[in-house]
């Protein structure tokens, strides 16, 4: 299967060549053809399987050739956080190279003012985030009403993050007769929900089964009890043929923490949470692209959807709270072809979060016994779950004993950094701490209150929708699609005009 067979214009072809992809992944090979059909679909694969193609190609040619209308954005892109809303623009600068589209970024922590410029004069594509759009719409200061394209992507994100009662009001905005795009990692029942709402006859696409994790990824966990957790991480970092490795904790604190910690025992790394500002950010990632630091300590909000590939290692130095939050962190390894591994530390207190992940995945994570790996006269006493004969020992035994510090720092500067494989898309757009209108709708680093805030947000009571529209939608472009000869140029029921 190759991009020349989904039925995309001999532009974009050229574009997708320039930019090094060759073939397309599962999910595009089944996803492209249908968008250019004007199919409603539901596109359900883990993180990592590249979604965003699957989209932003097939609407690069679909919006080619018809021009924007003032106020009135052509086709609208939600997105969670405004990291992922910049990597899909990103996508659209790269692969609508060949192309003249216009397209505006509309995410916190950039100037109101610019974007409502843009915007003014309208725009082939609007990427947003959910509250940011709702500011705007709420001063009337845009028209949703020639948008005939919607995406909804990381569905189950914008469920976590409490965006669905925002969707939900944007998608009526819209006009009823549109295509709609849903693409999630997993299939969550709020999402079935907001799907058979707001979906006309949708073609569901799945690649593997929902929230089943990357093969390419092998996972273990690793018991400890919480006082043995440093022990246990930093014996992997040098045991395990650590390169990259991103560290995952679910306290901003425990971030801080154990970044300290790590760089006081010689190892490069860096930290990325929440309450630093988006420079900072920038900056620590950067480093990690670079090859200044190899290891990165990160909580889930500063981590989710920043395209960080090739890590060779995800440690979850924190059990994630959310079952579907494992599948996000661990998709940070093992991606495009590369094996990955997981490792996952555990207490007795996470016992039902590490029942809640496997539930999910389908799958027992393996136990990966520490004392029986390299230098495992260490790790038994963590593992075995020694409290109070670690916190006696203390850092005495962990310097001097069967690691030797010498050892130690030899192993952490021989273990090569690979800036090559890593490649972390660095956002620029978005310079300032992102402000968020409603508390509900950024909470990620505090679990308590999220579990609190989110069921009554979700369960929302639903109308039923009034939604109608016929099928097919689109007999032109789905003839041409099926003989193959799509060429880009944009049917006549795409221009704004004949549903303005
Ligand atoms: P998802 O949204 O499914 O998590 P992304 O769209 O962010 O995945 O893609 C994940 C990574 O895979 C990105 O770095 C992207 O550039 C890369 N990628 C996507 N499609 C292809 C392809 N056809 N060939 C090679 N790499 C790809
Ligand atoms: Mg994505």
């Amino acid at each position: 299967m190759s991009f020349a067979d989904l039925g995309l214009s001999e532009e974009l072809l050229r574009s997708i060549e320039t930019s090094g992809y060759t073939e397309p992944t599962p999910i595009q090979a089944q996803a492209i053809p249908q968008v250019l059909m004007m199919r409603d679909i539901i596109a359900v694969a883990q993180t990592g399987t590249g979604k965003t193609a699957s989209f932003v190609l097939p609407m690069i040619d679909i919006l080619a050739g018809s021009r924007a209308r003032a106020r009135m954005p052509r086709s609208l892109i939600l997105e969670p956080t405004r990291e992922l809303a910049a990597q899909v623009a990103e996508n659209f600068e790269k692969y609508g190279a060949n192309h003249k589209l216009s397209m505006a970024l509309l995410i916190g922590g950039v100037q109101m003012g610019d974007q409502v410029k843009a915007l003014e004069k309208g725009v082939d594509v609007l990427i947003a985030t959910p509250g940011r759009l709702m500011d705007l719409f709420e001063r009337g200061k845009i028209l949703l009403t020639g948008c005939n394209l919607l995406v909804i992507d990381e569905a189950d994100r914008m469920l976590d993050m409490g965006f669905i009662p925002d969707i939900e009001t944007i998608c009526t905005k819209l006009p009823a007769q549109r295509q709609t795009l849903l693409f999630s990692a997993t299939m969550p029942p709020p999402i079935k929900k907001l799907a058979d709402r707001f979906l006309s006859n949708p073609r569901t696409i799945e690649v593997a089964r929902p929230a089943t994790a990357n093969i390419n990824i092998v996972q273990h966990k690793v018991r400890v009890t919480s006082r043995g957790k440093r022990e246990a991480l930093r014996h992997l970092l040098l045991t395990d043929n650590v390169t990259t490795a991103i560290v995952f904790c679910n306290r901003k604190t425990t971030v801080r923490e154990l970044n300290k910690s790590l760089l006081g025992l010689g190892f490069k790394s860096g930290e990325i949470h929440g309450d630093m500002d988006q420079s900072s950010r920038i900056a620590e990632l950067q480093g990690f692209k670079d090859g200044k630091i190899n290891i990165l300590v990160a909580s889930d909000v500063a981590a989710r959807g920043l395209d960080v590939k090739g890590v060779s290692h995800v440690f979850n130095y924190d059990a994630p709270w959310h079952p579907d939050d494992y599948i996000h962190r661990i998709g940070r390894t093992g991606r495009a072809g590369a094996t990955g591994r997981a490792f996952t530390l555990v207490t007795d207190d996470d016992a039902e979060a590490v029942d809640g992940i496997e539930k999910l995945t389908g799958l027992k994570i393996p136990l990966f016994d520490l004392s029986a790996s390299e230098g495992g006269a260490v790790a038994s006493d963590t593992a075995q779950g020694a409290e109070t004969r670690r916190g006696e020992r203390g850092r005495g035994r962990s310097r001097g004993g069967a690691k030797p510090e010498r050892t130690e720092s030899r192993q952490v500067e021989a273990a090569p950094v690979a800036p090559a494989v890593v490649d972390v898309a660095v956002v620029e757009a978005a310079a300032e701490p992102v402000k968020q209108p409603a508390p509900a709708r950024k909470r990620r680093d505090e679990p308590a209150r999220e579990r609190e805030a989110r069921p009554p947000r979700t369960e929302k009571r639903e109308e039923p929708t009034n939604k109608t529209r016929s099928e097919p939608t689109a007999p032109t472009g789905a003839a041409a699609a099926d003989s193959g000869e799509w060429n880009g140029p944009v049917p006549g029921f795409l221009g704004v005009s004949a549903l303005a």
